[in-house]
C-alpha cells in the first residue's frame, strides 16, 4: 500500500510545509500518508483566502444546489474506495463504513435541497402605530467564513455535515480535520470541486489541535466556530471565540432503558448491533443499559447472545462486526477503566480481552454510578447493564448525568413513551430504538456538557446564516 501526502489545501492549491504527520492504518499500524503541519501563517492566508472567495463568490443557490447534488452523486460512485479508506484510517468495519457512507450521500442530498429553501420573511411593522409608510422585511444572509472542527470518529460525514450546509448557505470554510483521521476530508473536497464548486470555498489546515485550532480562535475573520469531539475542548472553544457564536457537538454516557412491557427480543437484538459499533466510538453509543429489574436475567440472557455472535477483528473483512479503537493508547485508557470497575465491584459478564487496538466487546454489570464506566463518557465497545424498580428511577438514573444528547426507552406502552419524552432531559428521545438512531434531516444536538445548537442541514444552515432586518420608508 502505498502512502500518500498531503499538503495544505489553501485557496485551491497544494502547499507543503516542512515538517508532516504520519497517519496510520488503524489495523496494521502501517503509515498510510503524511500530512502537512501549519504554521500560523498557514492559517491565517487559509483565512484570508476563505474570506477573499467568500466577498467575490457568486454561487447562486441554485447553482450551490446543482454541486451538492452533484457531489452525492460522485460520493456514490466512489462508495467502495471510500469504504476502505475509511476501513483502513479510522479503523472502522466495512459494516459501518457502509453506514457513514449512506449518512454522507444523505447529507449532500438534504443540503443540496435546503439551498433552495433559505428565505426570510415580512415582518408586519404596521402592525404598530407610526409605521404607515414602512415595510420590512427579514432575509437570510451567509455569516461569511466558518471555521470547522472535527473529531476522528466519523471523519466523512463530520465533515459532510458542517462543508455541505455551509456552501449551501454561501460560506467558505477552514476545516481542521482531526490529525489522526484527515484523509477523508481531502477526499470529500475534492468531490465538491469535482462536483463544481470553485476552489478556495473549502480550506483545509492539519496539525495539532492545541495550535492550529487555537491559531484559527485567535483569527477574529472567522465569523462563526461549528465544532465536534470531545466536552473539554468544546469548552475550550466556547470560552475562546468571544462573541462569535459557536455550535457544538459533544459528547454523551448514553442510556438505554428497556423497560417490562418491553419486546425483550428486538430490544436486545437492537441494543447489541448498535453497542459496539464503530468499536463503540461514537457520541450515541449505547453505554448505559437500564433494564427493569423484572426482566433483567431475561433481557441479559438475550442480549448476550447476540454479543457472542459478533465477530471481532480486521475492519476491512467484510464479516466484522467489531474493528479496533481509534490507537492502542485509547484501548488501554479503556481496559484500565474496565479493570478499575471490577476492582470496585463489578462484574465482566463479557470481554474484557484487550489486543492492540482492539478492545473486544465488554460487558458489566453491578456497576455503580460513579465508576467511570458510567459517569464518565467511555467512547470504546464497553457497556454497563443495570436494573431498576420503577420507571421513575430508571428517568433518574438516566438523567443522572453530566451529559444530554440522546436517550433511548424501549416499552410497549405509550403512557410510559409519553412520559419519557417528557421526562428525559436529552436533546433527543428514540422511542423502541436506540440512543444511536440518528437520521440527518433531524434536528440534533445535545445539552448540558453534549453542547449546545443542532445540527442537520436545515438547522446548520439556520446558525450560519443571519437574519438581516430591511427596512424600507417608502
Ligand atoms: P477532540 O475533542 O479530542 O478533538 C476534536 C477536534 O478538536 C480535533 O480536530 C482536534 O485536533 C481539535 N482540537 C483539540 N484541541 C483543540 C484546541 N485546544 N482548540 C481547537 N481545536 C482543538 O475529540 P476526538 O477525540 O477527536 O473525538 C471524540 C469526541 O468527539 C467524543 O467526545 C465524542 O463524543 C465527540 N463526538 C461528538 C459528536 C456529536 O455529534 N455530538 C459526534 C462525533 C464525536
Amino acid at each position: 500500500m502505498e502512502s500518500k501526502k498531503y499538503g495544505l489545501y489553501i485557496g485551491g492549491e497544494w502547499i507543503e510545509t516542512e515538517e508532516s504527520i504520519p497517519v496510520y492504518h488503524k489495523y496494521s499500524g502501517k503509515v498510510i500518508a503524511n500530512i502537512a503541519k501549519a504554521n500560523r501563517e498557514h492559517v491565517r492566508d487559509a483565512v484570508a483566502k476563505a474570506q477573499k472567495v467568500f466577498k467575490n463568490s457568486s454561487l447562486t443557490p441554485f447553482r450551490r444546489y446543482e454541486i451538492l447534488l452533484k457531489a452525492s452523486e460522485l460520493v456514490e460512485e466512489r462508495r467502495k474506495e471510500l469504504e476502505v479508506s475509511l476501513a483502513r484510517e479510522v479503523g472502522k468495519t466495512i459494516k459501518d463504513a457502509k453506514g457513514e457512507l449512506d449518512r454522507v450521500v444523505n447529507t449532500l442530498r438534504i443540503s443540496a435541497e435546503e439551498a433552495k429553501r433559505i428565505g426570510g420573511e415580512i415582518v408586519p411593522l404596521q402592525a404598530t402605530p407610526g409605521a404607515e409608510n414602512r415595510l420590512g422585511f427579514a432575509i437570510r444572509v451567509p455569516r461569511g467564513v466558518i471555521g470547522a472542527i472535527t473529531p476522528f470518529n466519523y471523519p466523512l460525514l463530520l465533515t459532510a455535515h458542517k462543508v455541505a450546509p455551509a456552501i449551501a448557505a454561501g460560506n467558505t470554510v477552514v476545516l481542521k480535520p482531526a490529525t489522526s483521521t484527515p484523509i477523508a476530508s481531502f477526499q470529500l473536497v475534492e468531490l465538491l470541486e469535482a462536483a463544481g464548486l470553485p476552489k478556495g470555498h473549502v480550506n483545509i489546515v492539519t496539525g495539532a489541535g492545541s495550535e492550529v485550532g487555537d491559531w484559527m480562535l485567535e483569527d477574529e475573520r472567522i465569523a462563526i466556530f461549528t465544532f465536534t469531539g470531545s466536552a473539554e475542548v468544546g469548552k475550550w472553544i466556547k470560552q475562546r471565540s468571544g462573541l462569535r457564536p459557536v455550535a457544538l457537538e459533544l459528547g454523551n454516557n448514553s442510556p438505554n432503558i428497556v423497560h417490562s412491557d418491553a419486546d425483550l427480543e428486538a430490544a436486545a437484538r437492537l441494543i447489541s448491533a448498535r453497542s459496539f459499533h464503530n468499536a463503540g466510538q461514537a457520541c450515541i453509543a449505547v453505554q448505559r443499559i437500564l433494564v427493569q429489574e423484572k426482566v433483567f436475567d431475561a433481557f441479559t440472557e438475550r442480549y448476550l447472545a447476540f454479543v457472542d455472535r459478533l465477530q471481532v477483528g480486521d475492519p476491512e473483512d467484510p464479516n466484522t462486526d467489531v474493528g479496533p479503537m481509534i490507537s492502542e493508547k485509547e484501548a488501554i485508557r479503556a481496559e484500565q477503566w474496565v479493570m478499575e470497575a471490577v476492582a470496585q465491584g463489578a462484574e465482566m459478564l463479557r470481554g474484557g480481552k484487550r489486543e492492540g487496538a482492539i478492545l473486544h466487546p465488554t460487558v458489566l454489570t453491578r456497576t455503580t454510578p460513579e465508576m467511570k464506566v458510567n459517569c464518565l463518557e467511555v467512547f470504546a465497545p464497553v457497556v454497563t447493564l443495570m436494573p431498576y424498580k420503577t420507571i421513575e428511577d430508571a428517568f433518574e438514573i438516566a438523567n443522572d448525568s453530566a451529559y444530554g444528547l440522546q436517550a433511548g426507552i424501549f416499552t410497549s406502552d405509550l403512557n410510559i413513551a409519553m412520559k419519557a419524552a417528557r421526562s428525559l432531559e436529552y436533546g433527543g428521545v428514540i422511542i423502541n430504538d436506540v440512543s444511536t438512531y440518528r437520521n440527518d434531516v433531524m434536528p440534533y444536538g445535545g445539552i448540558k456538557n453534549s453542547g449546545l445548537g443542532k445540527e442537520g442541514p436545515r438547522y446548520t444552515i439556520e446558525e450560519m446564516t443571519e437574519l438581516r432586518m430591511v427596512v424600507m420608508n417608502l
